[in-house]
């Protein structure tokens, strides 16, 4: 077997391990439960103290040269790579109906003078018309958010740590492939990817993250 069909890591938590094993060994192709695994191991590995912060839950805070891992965070502060929110002023928001700029209370008042009342409730051939128009209606209005503020134009502090415009900060972020991943509170949760990626290149990115730990 070449040096590319095999994985070879050791594990932290038993330094006298090495575990070698064929490359796709532990199952198929694009394998979420496979990242949500190996997320909670790198957490737990790399956490000062697992059980008070619950890193196999919530991911923990550590950043190498290979890679970084954080907790989930929605503080909203503009100096928070993963908690900066959109700061753009009401400027930047652009509402349009039939093609003609107006404001946000024309643009709400635009689709309820359209639509009209509605129907009686159970009157179900009148209120599939309503709703047919309804969608019509919203063709024609639209509206812009132009990228102003420092988060929406460039990701601002977002930006230094793998985020970019409007991005937060990944809670996971594999630094020599760019690799990164996004998860809601805790791992596993509608969590998101920048690329779809195989499991074997999941598998060699964990290996090279525990070895960068250098247990
Ligand atoms: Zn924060
Ligand atoms: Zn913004």
């Amino acid at each position: 077997m070449s040096r590319a069909q095999v994985i070879s890591f050791a594990m932290p938590e038993f330094p006298d391990v090495r575990v070698i094993m064929p490359a796709g060994a532990l199952g198929p192709v694009e394998d979420e439960p496979f990242l949500d695994h190996m997320l909670r191991r790198l957490a737990i590995s790399t956490s000062k103290d697992p059980n008070q912060e619950w890193a196999e839950k919530y991911g923990t805070d550590f950043e190498n040269e290979t890679f970084m891992i954080n907790t989930a965070c929605y503080c909203d502060k503009n100096d928070c790579p993963w908690g900066i929110v959109c700061s753009c002023p009401q400027s930047a928001f652009h509402y349009f109906a039939d093609g003609i700029e107006v404001t946000f209370d024309e643009w709400m008042a635009f689709f309820d003078r359209e639509i009209g009342p509605e129907p009686k409730s159970g009157d179900r051939k009148a209120w599939k018309i309503y709703l047919r128009l309804g969608t019509e209606i919203n063709k024609r209005r639209t509206e812009r958010h132009d990228p102003v503020c420092d988060f929406c134009s460039t990701g601002g502090i977002a930006a230094t740590k793998g985020g970019g415009a409007g991005q937060n900060a990944p809670n996971f972020w594999y630094k020599p492939t760019d690799f990164k991943v996004w998860w809601y509170k805790y791992i596993g949760r509608d969590m998101q990817k920048n690329r779809r990626i195989r499991r074997t290149t999941l598998e060699r990115i964990f290996a090279d993250c525990f070895v960068s730990l250098g247990k």
